[in-house]
């Protein structure tokens, strides 16, 4: 039997136990990326970060480790967050939702789908902890995108740059990384636009550079016109999200005034909600739209 003659349910589940361990490994690119001096590669096991202490094989077990020891490290008995075993389990239904839906003879672009989800978690879950996105995933995205290109052109069949450049016909080699390198300049270029734009407006920083070097790689994989579709559904996620922080806030804030008595006016509650609700980061609503595009696009487009 072939690997192209799995079924989809066959595939799914093969993929799923995969995603549940390669997060287990995003665990460790989220924790450790962001901070200085730590290596995703070295020191090569995973260790404690309450007592410092290496685990045994038995505590790296993804999810299960974490429901048998109760959510607490074997050693130091300090809380483990439950976001540990969260972002196995999302890898892990990602990836056979992939699996899924990308039939089996198409695995190259099954391989660039599960690469590019994974990396796009590592962004969203250290942009939500530490409001930056590590360049290893923005930059070194932005270098990956057109040798992947290059090797799965198909990932750029629907681009219209790819089949200007292939004259209208199937796109070649040559024209997906065309499409590529295009998408790498109109997702970073669009963004440093609207964040020069905004800058003047608003007079202080509108754009995280992040965000800009991000949606450049995420071009990178879906094509100028897919980075375009992604920034518009990112902006559009990303208002409603803020507008529910906003709300969040403003009804936490008001809760508060009501059981201490005080007479704050609504007003300026509402101010101080604005003030903090708007701080959210933009990097996982960019990984969000840009994943519906990778997977979506060609309808998306049609329908746009
Ligand atoms: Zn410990």
């Amino acid at each position: 039997m072939n690997f192209t003659d799995l079924s989809a349910g066959a595939l799914a589940a093969i993929c799923g136990v995969f995603g549940l361990c390669v997060g287990s490994f995003l665990n460790v690119a989220i924790y450790r990326l962001p901070k200085e001096g730590l290596k995703v590669w070295s020191p090569a096991r995973s260790f404690c970060p309450g007592c410092r202490r290496q685990l045994e094989w038995s505590e790296n077990v993804p999810v299960l480790s974490w429901v048998v020891q109760g959510g607490r490290c074997r050693g130091c008995r300090g809380r483990i967050s439950v976001r540990y075993p969260l972002v196995e389990l999302l890898t892990g239904a990602t990836w056979a939702g992939l699996g899924w839906i990308t039939p089996a003879d198409e695995w190259p672009m099954l391989a660039v789908r599960l690469l590019v989800v994974s990396a796009l978690t590592v962004a969203t879950f250290v942009d939500f902890d530490c409001f930056e996105i590590p360049d290893e995933v923005s930059i070194g995205g932005m270098w990956v995108a057109p040798v992947v290109s290059l090797l799965v052109p198909e990932l750029h069949r629907d681009s219209l740059v790819a089949r200007w450049v292939a004259d209208g016909g199937e796109p070649g080699r040559g024209a997906a990384v065309a499409a590529s390198l295009a998408g790498i300049a109109v997702g970073a270029g669009v963004l440093l636009a609207i964040g020069w734009v905004g800058e003047r407006l608003m007079g202080k920083e509108a754009m995280g550079l992040g965000d800009v070097k991000l949606l450049g790689a995420a071009g990178g994989f879906i094509g100028p016109g897919g980075a375009l579709v992604a920034l518009v559904l990112a902006s559009m996620v990303g208002a409603v999200a803020g507008i529910g922080n906003i709300a969040r806030f403003y009804c936490l804030l008001r809760s508060r005034v009501h059981a201490r008595r005080r007479s704050t006016p609504r007003g300026k509650s509402l101010a101080i909600a604005k003030a903090c609700g708007q701080m959210l980061p933009f990097g996982p609503y960019l990984a969000l739209g840009t994943l519906v595009v990778l997977l979506y696009g060609k309808s998306l487009g049609s329908w746009f």
